[in-house]
């Protein structure tokens, strides 16, 4: 089973994102950061509808895909409610899940079996362990092919992001763009602990960071009765926005393990 994971992994990551150019993603970039709110959850969203798009109707009729799709037992929460959103995908989410399904009630068939041999006690000793045994199956199910993919085409973005802050579109996008999420200012340290420009990039995400702030503090002023006569301005929403910064919008879908 452990070989049909990468393998499907290569084939799904083949058909969504060749050529894996770094100037493509680049342009990711600058569109994404076009649009409010953190660009790589929005990239996470654009990108991970794909992969489950491609995903649903792969494993229907690959073998080796299907056994990676019952090994994961489906998606994972976000991606699941993904898949429902998808036109067209009632019948593949109904093969796919009777699949999983069936596979799963095969142990509890044999759990609930009765057996009419011995005392009780040890009836009930011997189903405790076998119950015991089968939780102990749950403790870590395989994560979500979806989060997977993400999880290592993120890396990518983020590198993209580091390795190509000299190059000013980019650099001016991001600039004028109202920066990452908080998981995402933490995921771009982690992959430039060492990257000659991790600094460069965190000085702009920090002025990011404080501009929220400031919007911030003049709401919180507006909101006191002396100048409830002031209109609003750029800080209307930003009690939205600071949720959305440390958490992401509801609905929204990249990858779970990494958020
Ligand atoms: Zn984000
Ligand atoms: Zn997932």
């Amino acid at each position: 089973m452990k070989a049909i994971v990468p393998m499907f992994k290569r084939r799904l990551a083949r058909m969504t994102t060749a050529p894996p150019s770094t100037i493509l993603l680049r342009l990711d970039w600058i569109e994404a950061l076009q649009a409010p709110g953190c660009a790589l959850c929005r990239l996470a969203q654009q990108k991970s509808l794909r992969y489950v798009d491609t995903l649903l109707q792969e494993a229907v009729t690959d073998v080796a895909q299907r056994d990676a799709w019952r090994a994961a037992r489906g998606l994972c929460h976000s991606h699941a409610w993904m898949a429902v959103t998808i036109p067209h995908s009632a019948g593949c989410l109904a093969l796919l899940y009777a699949d999983v399904l069936g596979h799963d009630l095969a142990p509890l068939a044999s759990l609930t079996a009765t057996s009419p041999a011995p005392p009780r006690w040890r009836t009930r000793r011997a189903l405790g362990q076998r119950l015991r045994d089968w939780l102990r199956s749950w403790e870590a199910p395989p994560a979500c092919l979806v989060c997977g993919l993400w999880t290592e085409q993120e890396r990518l973005y983020l590198q993209v992001l580091l390795d190509d802050w000299q190059e000013p579109e980019l650099a001016q996008a991001f600039t004028a763009a109202h920066g990452l999420c908080w998981r995402h200012t933490q995921r771009l340290v982690g992959c430039g602990l060492s990257h000659r420009h991790i600094q460069a990039v965190l000085t702009a995400q920090a002025a990011h960071m404080q501009t929220l702030q400031q919007d911030l503090q003049e709401f919180i002023r507006k909101q006191d009765y002396r100048f409830a006569s002031e209109a609003y301005g750029r800080e209307a929403d930003v009690w939205r926005r600071a949720v959305t910064f440390y958490v992401r919008e509801p609905g929204a879908a990249g990858s779970e393990s990494v958020y």
